[in-house]
């Protein structure tokens, strides 16, 4: 993953005219926090805080609890994190962290301490104008929650800002929860309007029905009926259906039942991930993990638009390949943006002291999603470049230029 995106600042970076220096700065991080954490159990975790660009702004980005966090993943995941703050244009910077941890084998005693010392641990380089992390895998708002208190306890600092993924009652935005999903749906409705395609019907397979694919898949269910529901899938496979699901449905048996893999209905068959990344359909969701679509994959897509709401579920050699095919990637830094977009607009709240409606944070996050999908497409058609070369040539311009005044 780190390999991929530094490729494409090398390669984008030299095309704008950067020099060797200015692409070194880029892909090297400003600060890496590396450090470990003992639990009173006497057991101990790697962690990390990496601020990868604060140009634009403070760094953003989430925390994840994961036995397979390291350095060189959190290093990959706080570059994105400057590219897609700055290819939306957000007045941020990005950052990434995480702990080796597999928060399944913690108490909620652990579990609270462990985000508890992370926090106390990061509290000189973190804050409202420093660095302000989030959820990412694993965390959530109650994990979010414990460490803005411990912030607070060290700091003083009561504005809440220094964190963002809170719960409602301590400072959480409306609208958060969806805001991936919602900005997924928003990307894709963009780039068919740029392509003359706005009220075509087509055909959607998503993998990983988790938080960000549902609410994709429900919201796109009542917005864009036209948009049929072929296939979704999570980690144990999951239904088929030539003539459409109901992503609603799908929803609320994967949240009764856990899996998808028993999902039975008239003209469903059960499928697995690799037989829904080669299905014959218009769009492809990648909403999973990494590295799904890969030189052993690829050759079997057929869709003609791939939606990337997972980070980087395209690697490198896949993304030319298919690209050279004619496939259109929907870059994860433009697809996936509705999470920090929104993140964003909690931190204005806080900052400000408002609480805005679910209404208004939408608005907002229409406003900047529909943005930054029209400069990147028009980039792209003016340049002659992919939309993802677009997206990544519009964010370095925007981190060298704010550099420079
Ligand atoms: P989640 O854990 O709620 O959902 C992930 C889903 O993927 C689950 O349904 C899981 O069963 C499924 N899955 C796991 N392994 C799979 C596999 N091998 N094949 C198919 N499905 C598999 O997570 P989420 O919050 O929905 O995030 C999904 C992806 O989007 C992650 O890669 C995350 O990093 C990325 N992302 C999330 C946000 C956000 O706001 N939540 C923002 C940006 C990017």
């Amino acid at each position: 993953m780190l390999e991929t995106a530094q490729t494409m600042i090398r390669r984008v970076g030299k095309k704008l005219g950067f020099d060797e220096e200015e692409i070194n700065q880029l892909l090297k991080a400003n600060a890496e926090h590396e450090f470990e954490i003992e639990l009173s159990t006497g057991t101990k975790h790697k962690a990390y805080r990496v601020q990868h660009n604060n140009a634009l702004g403070p760094y953003k980005g989430g925390v994840r609890f994961h036995p397979e966090v390291n350095l060189d993943e959190v290093r990959a995941l706080a570059t994105l994190m400057s590219l897609k703050t700055a290819a939306v244009g957000l007045p941020l910077g990005g950052g990434k962290g995480g702990v080796a941890v597999n928060p399944k084998e913690l108490s909620k005693a652990e579990l609270e301490e462990l985000a508890r010392k992370y926090s106390a641990y990061l509290s000189p380089h973190i804050g409202p104008d420093k660095d302000v992390p989030a959820p990412d895998v694993n965390t959530n708002a109650t994990i979010i929650d414990w460490m803005v208190d411990e912030f607070e306890k060290v700091t003083g600092d009561t504005s809440h800002a220094s964190f963002t993924g809170k719960s409602l009652g301590n400072g959480g935005s409306l609208g958060r929860e969806a805001a991936t999903g919602r900005g997924g749906v928003i990307a894709l409705r963009e780039v068919l309007k740029q392509l003359g395609k706005g009220s075509q019907a087509i055909t959607v397979a998503v993998q990983g029905f988790g938080n960000v694919g549902s609410f994709f898949g429900t919201i796109a269910e009542d917005d864009h009926p036209q948009w049929q529901l072929v296939a979704a899938t999570d980690s144990t496979g999951g239904p088929y259906k030539e003539a459409g699901l109901h992503a609603t449905e799908v929803d609320t048996y994967k949240k009764n039942m856990g899996s998808l893999k028993d999902f039975a209905a008239d003209g469903v068959r059960i499928i697995t991930n690799d037989d829904l990344v080669g299905l014959e359909v218009d769009v492809l969701v990648l909403a999973a993990l990494g590295d799904v679509v890969t030189e052993s994959t690829m050759h079997s897509v057929k869709a003609k638009i791939i939606l990337e709401l997972a980070n980087a579920p395209v690697n490198e050699q896949a993304y030319h390949y298919l690209t050279d095919q004619g496939v259109l990637v929907i870059p994860d830094v433009l697809a996936n943006s509705g999470g920090v977009i929104v993140s964003y607009l909690e931190w204005v709240q806080n900052r400000t002291g408002e609480h805005w409606s679910e209404e208004k944070v939408n608005t907002e996050l229409e406003r900047y999603m529909v943005t930054a999908i029209k400069d990147a497409y028009q980039y792209a058609i003016k340049e002659e470049v992919s939309l993802k070369e677009a997206a990544f040539a519009l964010a370095l311009q925007r981190i060298r230029s704010e550099k420079r005044s």
